[in-house]
């Protein structure tokens, strides 16, 4: 694996790999690596002949000064990793690297309802500074092909709005959230949390299981407030959203016709550890 901190040499090395017919993969992460990012970086290899990863703690996406100063950083164990993934090319840029004029937005994305709702609304500007960073980097790295978690469900749709929005010939592939044997999706955040924490995390999974096995047609409200009752009775401190939503829009379905596709999405806090999920609960 090439590793480059800097831009220019980035871009001189994958102009090379351009003219000589490769498809670039791209996996954008924040580092602290785990199996759910190995499988991003495992389905560019199969799709593309070369792959790119980036670690960098974006600051300008962190709504939270806390969450940010909290981030793990793993940066060796996460080049090991890649290493023997098979990964081709890590680029670990600095803040001044990424934005040598500072971080103050350069321009606004119209994201229209996409910040309004869910993490948009609970995160202001969260989406803001998604879209700055990944803008920069599709700009440095010009990917043919995306590599996105669904574990991150809002996003996938803001930057899918941002590839249409800039005309890029990005193509975006969703990959599945990965989970523990248990079902805990696995996320860098977990490391904040003990094993037994870990465990009282695990009822939002659970929680999204058993809405599958109650989803019949009519009013939801009833079950999403039994989600949150179970979830405080589980030990989470705080709940953000339990939602169940059409998913090409995230428009909230509060009663149901037995058709419209629909996915839950679920954000809570877990001794102070902000945690995300989702999952398609109809067939
Ligand atoms: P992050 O490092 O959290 O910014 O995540 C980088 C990428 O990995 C994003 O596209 C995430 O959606 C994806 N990702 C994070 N956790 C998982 C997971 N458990 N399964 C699949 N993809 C994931």
């Amino acid at each position: 694996m090439v590793l480059f901190k800097k831009i220019t040499q980035l871009q001189q090395y994958l102009a090379k790999a351009v003219t000589t017919g490769q498809q670039i993969g791209f996996v954008p992460t924040m580092g602290a690596l785990h199996e759910g990012h190995l499988q991003l970086v495992k389905q560019s290899l199969q799709t593309t002949q070369l792959t790119v990863c980036s670690i960098f703690v974006n600051p300008t996406q962190f709504n939270d000064a806390n969450d940010f100063d909290k981030y793990p950083i793993t940066l060796e164990a996460d080049i090991e990793c890649l290493e023997q993934q098979g990964c081709h090319v890590l680029f670990i840029p600095s803040v001044q690297e990424m934005y040598p004029t500072g971080v103050q937005a350069s321009q606004h994305y119209p994201l229209g309802n996409l910040e309004n709702v869910l993490e948009g609304a609970f995160r202001p500007n969260h989406y803001q500074g998604v879209c700055q960073v990944v803008h920069r980097l599709l700009d440095i790295v010009q990917p043919h092909q995306l590599f996105l978690g669904q574990k991150d469900f809002q996003q996938c749709m803001v930057l899918q709005w941002l590839v249409d929005f800039l005309a890029l010939p990005t193509q975006i592939h969703i990959v599945p959230t990965v989970r523990n044997t248990q079902g805990l999706a696995l996320s860098s955040r977990n490391t904040r949390l003990t094993a037994p924490q870990q465990q009282q995390a695990l009822a939002i999974y659970q929680n999204m299981a058993w809405l599958k096995t109650q989803l019949k047609p009519g009013k939801l409200t009833a079950l999403t407030e039994h989600i949150k009752t179970n979830l405080l009775a589980a030990g989470f401190e705080k709940i953000d959203y339990v939602a169940i939503c059409e998913p090409t829009t995230l428009a909230e379905v509060q009663e149901w016709d037995g058709q419209t596709k629909l996915v839950v999405l679920i954000a809570a806090f877990l001794h102070g550890v902000r945690l995300i999920d989702n999952e398609y609960i109809t067939i």
